[in-house]
């Protein structure tokens, strides 16, 4: 029985109900072990695609009154017999009917063991099985759709006609050095180099993206800068309706970063807000002005907070200095008082937008969400229906497949013969190969399921 795992497939959290899934060859027969109908006879639910009704029992003792659902193998997520039960949503309550499964004869599940089964079944590929990880990890809608998208296999898609053009390239080269008589290879370059600079640009399609699918599932590295007291914090916190960061009107009194992730509009934004900006004997202030400037340089986005209510000091136009070639938004903080800076100047001086707000009433928000998204939808950036990868690996397989198509390229020109091109295309191939799962040494797939947490 050591074959069949349990795991609580739905968030330890209070909630409607929880779903307790089990699977491998023992599946039916572990659940059925526990599971009796209201009058108390054992429930069948040996027939797949089906619900039933009915209550889990640990021993003798009533546990919860519960919805099984049976998917036999191999028609199953992980290809494999599985059965969900499906419970109420308390946390104690997920634990006990988990628990009843344990003693029933399964083994807990290990991280990402049910979608590595998945994979390992042929049920979906590597590519797929990563978008799985992401969507649970998923922080903005905008990330789940990308991740949707992969886990329709838009990616495994887009890859597999690269690679069967590239087979159909080499099949043709072995061929015809097998059959020389029979097939020429006269006019075969060109005919190639036209297959495998198509390749090459949608490969480099793929790789544009790969921002754009970072921004999309870490969000939007945002920090907040500004001098002491121009309202940072109370920005971070009227951003995040929470009070984490600690305000006061002491200058300076925001030493260390604060960091939060938000949404705004329809953007998921990884907040920073850093101590104010100042030349200073301090050594404790100085850490904080090189963690802004370190924070500006690492960040896609800058929110520079100014006091509208005072005038533009030295230290502002050295902040304003640093954001040059950044994507960025003035905001002058407390409309609310008497304003001595003017929008239109300060929108020639700076070069970026400039949003008059209030932190500490929370006035101007609305704006500043419409202004990012001009800023981040407008760009390159098209969050809609196209391919993001978005992993370290798919990344360097493409970086791989792109140099070995550039030697192609490169022999070609050199007019090398069709044997050594065929090398360098069957190197291209295995490592697309290697984005769907292919050759993939065993290390690198436990490496990737043991990214997903429990229950997956
Ligand atoms: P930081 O040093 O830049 O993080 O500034 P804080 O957020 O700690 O704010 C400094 C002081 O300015 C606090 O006393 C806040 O209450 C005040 N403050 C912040 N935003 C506003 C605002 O929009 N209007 C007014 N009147 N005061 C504000």
């Amino acid at each position: 029985m050591e074959n069949t795992i349990s795991g609580i497939a739905t968030a330890l959290v209070e909630s409607g109900i929880g779903i307790i899934r089990i699977s491998g060859s023992q599946a039916v027969e572990i659940a059925g072990k526990i599971l009796r109908t209201k009058g108390g006879r054992p429930l069948d639910i040996r027939e797949s695609h089906r619900i039933r009704y009915g209550f889990v029992f640990d021993g003798e003792k009533e546990i919860d009154e519960v919805l099984v659902s049976t998917f036999l193998a191999p028609k199953s997520f992980t290809g494999e017999d599985t059965v969900e039960i499906n419970c109420h949503g308390g946390i104690l309550l997920m634990q006990k009917v988990f628990q009843a499964t344990l003693k029933a004869g399964a083994r807990p599940a290990e991280p990402g063991e049910f979608s590595k089964r998945a994979f390992l079944n042929g049920r979906i590929d590597l590519s797929q099985a990563e978008a799985v990880a992401d969507l649970i990890a998923a922080k903005s809608e905008d990330s789940i759709r990308s991740s949707l998208s992969l886990l329709q296999g838009s990616l495994k898609e887009k890859i597999k006609r690269m690679r069967s053009r590239i087979l159909e390239d080499t099949a043709f080269i072995e061929a015809a050095l097998d059959d020389p008589e029979h097939i020429s290879l006269d006019g075969f370059s060109e005919q190639c180099q036209g297959h495998v600079e198509e390749i090459l640009s949608d490969i480099q399609e793929l790789l544009k993206h790969q921002r754009e699918g970072r921004l999309l599932k870490e969000g939007i590295q945002t920090v907040i800068v500004g001098k002491p007291n121009a309202g940072k914090s109370s920005l971070l916190n009227c951003l995040v309706k929470a009070d984490k960061a600690i305000v006061s009107n002491i200058p300076g009194t925001t030493r260390d970063t604060v960091e939060e992730d938000i949404r705004i509009g329809s953007l998921s934004l990884h907040l920073i807000d850093t101590a104010g900006i100042r030349e200073t004997e301090d050594i404790v202030e100085e850490i904080g002005v090189n963690r802004a400037k370190e924070g500006i340089e690492k960040a896609d986005c800058v929110l520079l907070v100014l006091d509208g209510s005072l005038p533009l000091e030295e230290e502002d136009r050295k902040i304003l200095a640093l954001l040059e070639g950044k994507k960025a938004v003035v905001l002058l903080n407390k409309m609310d008082k008497e304003s001595i800076l003017q929008k239109e100047e300060l929108e020639k001086l700076s070069g970026f937008p400039v949003l008059p707000i209030s932190a500490k009433e929370g006035r101007g928000m609305e704006e500043l969400g419409q202004k990012l998204e001009e800023l981040f939808y407008t760009g390159s950036l098209s969050f809609s229906t196209e391919t993001y990868i978005h992993s370290e690996r798919q990344i360097a397989a493409l970086e791989e497949a792109k140099s070995a198509l550039e030697l192609v390229l490169e022999g070609i020109r050199l007019k090398l013969s069709e044997d050594f091109l065929s090398i360098d295309l069957m190197g291209a191939y295995s490592a697309l190969g290697r984005i769907l799962g292919e050759d993939v040494s065993e290390d690198l797939i436990n490496e990737i399921f043991a990214k997903f947490c429990m229950g997956k």
